[in-house]
């Protein structure tokens, strides 16, 4: 049995206790949480360390399999021209694919990540994350765009998700975006994961573009389709009020439902949002540096918040961002909305992650019985309780 304490510990699902200490078993299994009222006696064998603990981090947003793709896209191209520069490297930078994928899970792993919802689109990442320590969802993720492509992008799918599960492994088939999913593949994902009870995510609303594309059927999203992807897009609609609105009539109510970046999501967005689904199973999956890194410019954070929504942490994928470090998405965020309590953008990182991945029963916060991991959070301003650019995370369970 171990006794740690430190300068703080933040539970995940409730107030920070300073001074307290956390009693767990070897295998990192919690035994118990003790607030102390502030005042530590000297105990024998007990650990103690200046700094936070938190549990382990839970990464809701992820692309393990563009590993490869570090440094080889330049920064703020907007999303239609970094679309263009994945395709284009996607299949042609591969020597040693699969060694970057476990290497970047090495340092998800060493830098307090436990469970990871990975976007896949291939079988790629299969070895990788049957050896791994961290939990992974993989969401495989379907897509095309033209209605003739729907059974086959679906099959394809549904192959890969067998993969994964054949392995042991959690996945569920998912659409890629509201633009890159037809009509019939839609309908089809959706009667698979509300047959199944599976868990839905989405990238949602992450440019510009994308609502133009929606709007108006032009843009440089259309651009995008028609130069990088040859593809038809005279048979498009248009006129949509937003791509938020267009898909919430695709995707079941009943399923756990994960809107990734929401860049560019509005006030009537959220409306829609509340009118047709449930606040218990819908969360916002933010992923500021990538949102940086590709369009300069962050989510509306201040609104999810008025709105009481339920958000997570994501990473995107190396393509579009410089590490898979959770404390460095909320690193960017505290510096961007100062007036966000580290409790809270800590409880986006463990709990709600973990409520979003439906896995926390074992992770996301220090009770009793829970497996979540033990992060400690070195170098924070410790009497105003925010992270620096030194901080940094040390595993201790
Ligand atoms: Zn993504």
């Amino acid at each position: 049995m171990r006794k740690i304490s430190a300068t703080y510990i933040f539970p995940g699902n409730g107030n920070s206790v300073k001074n307290g200490i956390l009693e767990c078993h070897d295998d990192g299994t919690i035994i118990n949480l003790t607030d102390n009222g502030g005042q530590l006696k000297e105990q024998q064998g007990l650990e103690y360390y200046s700094g936070i603990l938190v549990p382990g981090f839970i990464n809701a947003h992820c692309h393990l399999e563009l590993s490869h793709l570090k440094n080889k896209i330049s920064e703020k191209l907007g999303l239609s021209d970094f679309l263009g520069s994945v395709n284009r490297l996607r299949y042609s930078e591969t020597e040693n694919s699969g060694e970057f994928a476990e290497k970047a899970d090495f340092r998800l792993w060493s830098e307090g990540t436990v469970a990871v919802g990975d976007i896949s689109s291939t079988d790629e990442t299969l070895e990788t994350k049957s050896k791994s320590k961290i939990f992974y969802h993989t969401f495989v993720e379907a897509f095309g765009f033209l209605p003739s492509r729907a059974e086959k992008a679906f099959e394809l799918a549904c192959l890969t998700e067998t993969m994964f599960r054949g392995k042991g492994l959690k996945a569920s088939v998912v659409p890629h975006s509201p633009y890159s999913v037809s009509e019939p593949l839609f309908k089809k994902i959706a009667h698979k994961a509300k047959t199944e009870n599976t868990i839905l995510t989405i990238h949602n609303q992450e440019s510009r573009a994308e609502s133009r594309f929606f709007q108006n059927g032009d843009g440089p999203l259309a651009e995008h389709m028609i130069r990088n992807l040859k593809i038809d897009i005279s048979g498009w609609n248009t006129g949509y009020k937003s791509s938020l609105k267009y898909i919430l009539s695709f995707l079941p109510v009943e399923n756990q439902l994960l809107l990734v970046h929401n860049t560019f999501t509005a006030e009537r967005d959220l409306e829609e949002l509340k009118k047709q689904r449930l606040h218990s199973n819908t969360f916002v999956v933010l992923c500021p540096n990538a949102n940086l890194f590709i369009e300069n410019q962050l989510p509306p954070v201040s609104l999810f918040r008025e709105k009481r929504l339920n958000i997570c942490i994501g990473t995107d994928s190396l393509a579009s961002n410089h590490q898979l470090s959770v404390l460095a998405e909320i690193f960017t965020l505290q510096q961007n909305f100062p007036e966000i309590p580290l409790e809270e953008l800590l409880q986006w990182s463990c709990l709600n992650g973990a409520r979003a991945l439906q896995i926390e029963d074992k992770s996301g916060s220090f009770e009793p019985g829970k497996k979540p991991g033990i992060n400690l959070i070195t170098e924070v301003d410790l009497q105003n309780l925010k992270l620096t650019g030194r901080s940094r995370v040390t595993k201790l369970a």
